[in-house]
């Protein structure tokens, strides 16, 4: 029986947090409601450890929904960050930094031109903005349980019928904003060939996620990409591969290494975030010349930020990258594996059904048996045994997602301490979860 900890600090930050912003949070998920309780305020981290206000340690496994790839507050990205600080926050003027990281981007991956913005939902809104302007065509495919940030136009949900037009996926979005956007099931091929053989002379163009993260990992079954490529080349549509979050995370370069860079096909668009900026508010967008070409001022598609490409985020990304060679992924890939297979004995011994997806070096864990090959798959898991499993883990010092949707994200920070108090806490977690 572990003993909660002390929270109190938590819990009087989390009234003084409700009372001045909606939910006590500045993104939802981090409120606990999936789980219930109150979530943990976190005063600092250092590599693969969070220490909140009341002084308790968790091993930590959001990372930040995946930023930090090589734990928190690395000695030498802080000393270049420190330096860049020095120097001035923002100019407003074209940098160095901003120069190198798109150059560190287009060696990684199959992108020509690289466009930096702030957020995930700033590269994909803009990505699609610039299909749109580039095709002369209005309709977006998107796939349920694909999440592409809070873009009016993809919190959509599927219509009635399966290539009929969405509905909004929250109050505040117009229909107006969501009749050009059609949802499919994911890894369903006839689906988007119905799609295609019925809009494809409107479809500005198709964005997926390059492995789906965001309904726990669900892979793309085996050539499921490089048929959309195709699908996409045949319409005259774009296929734009969201990487915000598999991006240089998965592999070195991202989900596309998974499976582009081996079977030899290219997105025409890619949108990065999270790991790209090291923990600093940092995205892009980028693809092919004759695309990218097409945005102002070279071109007549308009776009732009006053953060975008700042000095202090693209030093940060930069110093991350610079450092996420084969060892780092190496490393993330065999902590996971570790805690993957105490996973694994901890909920057969418990008897607690389950189901662990990987994509690369990232996984996730389902509490149902089975393959999730989809939304409605992901969906059909304990979300109950979920709440209580996260309460465990976090009583015994682990700060895992507070969803049963997400990844559980390791570093390279992720030592054998670390690992172990994950894998010691497994077994009293599982067994609460299967009560
Ligand atoms: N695209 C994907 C695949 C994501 O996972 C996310 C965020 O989790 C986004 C886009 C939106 O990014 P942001 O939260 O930075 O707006």
């Amino acid at each position: 029986m572990v003993t909660p900890r002390p929270h109190a600090g938590s819990g009087a930050l989390f009234e003084r947090a409700r009372a001045v912003t909606p939910g006590g949070v500045n993104s939802p998920v981090r409120a606990f409601n999936a789980v219930g309780g109150t979530p943990r305020f976190i005063r600092s981290a250092q590599g693969a450890w969070l220490t909140d206000v009341d002084g308790n340690d968790y091993v930590d496994l959001i990372c930040s929904w995946g930023p930090m790839l090589l734990g928190h507050a690395h000695p030498e990205v802080l000393a270049e960050v420190n330096a860049a600080v020095a120097r001035g926050t923002s100019y407003g003027t074209p940098t160095e930094p901003e120069v190198e990281l798109a150059e560190e981007i287009v060696r990684r991956t199959p992108v020509d031109r690289v466009r930096f913005v702030s957020s995930g939902t700033e590269a994909t809104m803009s990505a699609i903005r610039l299909a749109r302007g580039f095709t002369g065509r209005d309709v977006i495919v998107k796939f349920a349980g694909n999440y592409h940030g809070h873009v009016d136009a993809l919190l959509a949900q599927a219509g009635s019928g399966l290539a009929t037009f969405a509905v909004p996926g929250t109050p505040g979005v117009p229909t107006s904003a969501t009749d050009l956007t059609l949802v499919l099931p994911y890894n369903d091929r006839a689906a988007v060939t119905a799609a295609f053989a019925e809009h494809g002379q409107r479809i500005a163009a198709l964005i997926v996620e390059a492995t789906p993260g965001n309904m726990g990992i669900v892979p793309p079954e085996p050539g499921f990409n490089a048929f959309l490529t195709e699908t996409c080349r045949s319409a005259g549509a774009l296929f734009i591969s969201d990487e915000v979050m598999t991006g240089f995370r998965a592999t070195a370069q991202g989900g596309w290494g998974l499976d582009g860079a081996v079977e030899g096909w290219t997105p025409d668009l890619m949108t990065f975030g999270k790991v790209m900026g090291g923990g600093f508010p940092a995205a892009a967008f980028g693809g092919r010349a004759d695309v990218m070409s097409h945005l102002s001022p070279e071109g007549n598609v308009y776009q732009a930020g006053t953060l975008s490409g700042n000095p202090i985020a693209t030093t940060a990304g930069l110093a991350t990258l610079r450092r996420a060679g084969d060892e780092v992924y190496a490393h993330l890939t065999a902590a996971g594996n570790a805690i993957k297979a105490g996973i694994t004995d901890a909920f057969t011994a418990a008897g607690l059904p389950h189901r662990i997806q990987s994509a690369g070096t990232m996984f996730s864990v389902f509490l149902r048996d089975g393959e999730v090959r989809n939304f409605a798959d992901a969906s059909a898991q304990d979300e109950k045994a979920y709440a209580a499993l996260f309460h465990a883990m976090l009583d015994a010092g682990v700060y895992l997602p507070p969803s049963a949707y997400e990844c559980w994200f390791v570093s390279a920070a992720h030592d054998d301490r670390a690992v172990q108090t994950v894998l010691d806490a497994l077994p009293g977690a599982a067994r609460a979860a299967a009560a």
